[in-house]
């Protein structure tokens, strides 16, 4: 089984990303993730990514079909399918993964997609913390840790992301709406989407996603 998780930045893509691998055994493959891990190693994708993701915009589709298929192939067959999270995030991205699906004889991904409205999204973004260590997500809004910048699982230092600054927040937000949000409609005119209502907490979307991915299994 492949899925794609679809969301506004904010809807809780990462943290039900984890849950879903860990639980279906599934190899869980962020492009954002990669982008960041990337920008860290100061690799020539890295270089190249840094300034357009501070900025909130998205990077060349050039660079994130390299990264995809690179990843795909060194981790194909190492678990029960992949859970594509940040990608696609433009129509040319959706079909250029149904294309390289082909090429690599992995079933065509479904789509879940994660609706919360807007006027959460902000808060959940510009709000969250990511431990350094161990990747625990807070938010300083909803889940606070028990003492202020510190994990509470692994006492790890709490860090917030360059692009979960305010100005880049409006900015992702807005680049979602007029690139991301129409790949809805490819998937929908191709009966692959499924749509759920993730404004509750983190069990109760899990719980959602779970039971729509069984009765369509
Ligand atoms: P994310 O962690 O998914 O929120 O992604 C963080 C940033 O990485 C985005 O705002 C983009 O700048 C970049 N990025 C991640 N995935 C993609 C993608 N599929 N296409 C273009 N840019 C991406």
């Amino acid at each position: 089984m492949n899925l794609v998780i679809f969301g506004p930045p904010g809807s809780g893509k990462g943290t039900q990303s984890e849950r879903i691998a860990r639980h279906y055994g599934m190899t869980h493959l962020s492009t954002g993730d990669a982008l960041r891990q990337a920008i860290r190693n100061r690799t020539e994708v890295g270089l190249r990514a840094k300034a357009v993701m501070e900025k909130g915009e998205l990077v060349s589709d050039e660079i994130v079909n390299g990264v995809l298929r690179e990843i795909i192939g060194q981790k194909r067959g190492e678990s029960d399918g992949f859970l594509f999270d940040g990608y696609p995030r433009n129509i040319e991205q959706a079909r250029q993964l149904d294309t390289i699906c082909g090429e690599f004889s992995l079933s065509h991904p479904s789509v879940m997609n994660l609706d919360v409205p807007e006027e959460n999204l902000l808060l959940r973004l510009t709000g969250r913390r990511i431990c350094g260590q161990c990747k625990a997500t807070y938010n300083i809004h909803f889940q606070p840790t028990r003492q202020a910048g510190v994990c509470d699982e692994c006492s790890g230092p709490l860090i917030k992301r360059a692009d979960d600054e305010p100005d880049t927040v409006r900015e992702r937000l807005r680049v979602y709406k007029e690139e991301s949000a129409p790949v809805l409609d490819y998937y929908g005119e191709l009966g692959r989407l499924h749509t759920l209502d993730a404004a509750g907490d983190s069990d109760q979307v899990f719980e959602k996603i779970t039971s729509i991915i069984e009765e369509n299994r």
